[in-house]
């Protein structure tokens, strides 16, 4: 298994393509990926369960073409009971045996959280173990930076600790671009006596615009410096992207000396970016 620097494992994580063109080209960049031996692959369930079908194959396509674990995620928010009943056996009849339990976000137009669901992710992680006993590593969201909806960080916290309790396994984090946010994130968790990995969540710097709009809305700090620089080089791609590997390069370097158990990369379904990334820290 190849490691960062020798001692931190690696995982990437997809979406769903929309087409089969796209579906091909997810393909091919899991093949690209599976070259640097990573701990396992994920991929996510579209709000409120829209990609309910497509998760499912895709993680099937995955691990037949490279043969890497693959995670399916799964919220609880859209679904029933017996709709996540369902595909946990089928996770569960497939082999699989790693999830990431989510409550997701409804898309928007899809109005309240339906009465009767699961509401929150510690529920569906109690939900998971009742149905499945020890079967599934059970991964969930962990917020450095605090959850967009949360009361605060105490709050927030709080939550955390019912999932962990529930009996999640390890997390994975939201993206963040200040490595303190996390070490002060972990600290507070192992005071609080959770003692499970935590996983960052990198996520690869590419496109300005896009980045700027998805951080804003969940919550994901942007520091100043790095918007001004980013939004200085206009649409001079290259220069965003060789700006980008360079900062989330060093980011990783802290992550790595402050110990952290793994890397987990938000791929966008490109191999190159986390590529070149791991490359650096090899
Ligand atoms: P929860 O842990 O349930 O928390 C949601 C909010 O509710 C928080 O503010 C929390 O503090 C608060 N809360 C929890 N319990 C209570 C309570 N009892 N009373 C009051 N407030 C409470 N989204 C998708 O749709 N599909 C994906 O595949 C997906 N993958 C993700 C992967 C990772 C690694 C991460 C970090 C996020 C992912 N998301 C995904 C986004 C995620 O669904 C959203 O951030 C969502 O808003 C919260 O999900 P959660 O599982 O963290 O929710």
């Amino acid at each position: 298994m190849t490691l960062v620097k020798n001692k931190v494992q690696v995982s990437f994580e997809f979406f769903p393509a929309r087409t089969e063109e796209g579906g091909e080209k997810l393909i091919k960049t899991a093949q690209q990926l599976a070259g640097v031996s990573p701990e396992f692959f994920s991929v996510t369930y579209g709000a409120g369960g829209s990609t309910r079908d497509r998760t499912k194959g895709t993680v099937s396509q995955i691990i037949e073409a490279t043969g890497i674990p693959t995670a399916p995620h799964l919220s609880c928010v859209g679904d029933t009971r017996e709709s996540l009943r369902e595909l946990l056996s089928n996770y569960k009849d497939q082999g699989i045996n790693r999830i990431v339990a989510l409550r997701g976000d409804l898309p928007s137009g899809m109005g309240r959280f339906a009465s009767g669901h699961l509401q929150y992710a510690n529920e569906l992680v109690e939900f998971i173990r009742e149905e499945t006993g020890d079967h599934f590593h059970i991964e969930v969201a962990a917020y450095p930076e605090v959850h967009p909806q949360a009361h605060g960080m105490d709050a927030d916290l709080a939550n955390f600790k019912r999932k962990v309790e529930s009996g999640a396994t390890s997390a994975i984090t939201q993206y963040f671009f200040n490595a303190d946010s996390y070490f002060y994130f972990v600290d507070r968790c192992r005071k609080e006596g959770i003692d499970i990995p935590i996983v960052p969540g990198i996520m690869p710097i590419t496109n300005y615009i896009k980045l700027a709009r998805f951080s804003d809305a969940c919550g994901a700090e942007m520091p100043r410096w790095i918007r001004k620089q980013l939004e200085s080089y206009g649409d001079d791609s290259a220069s965003i992207k060789a700006f980008g590997e360079e900062v989330i390069t060093r980011l990783c370097e802290r992550l790595i000396e402050g110990g952290v158990p793994a890397l987990h990369f938000y791929s966008l379904n490109m191999a190159g970016p986390s590529l070149k990334l791991v490359q650096n820290l090899s």
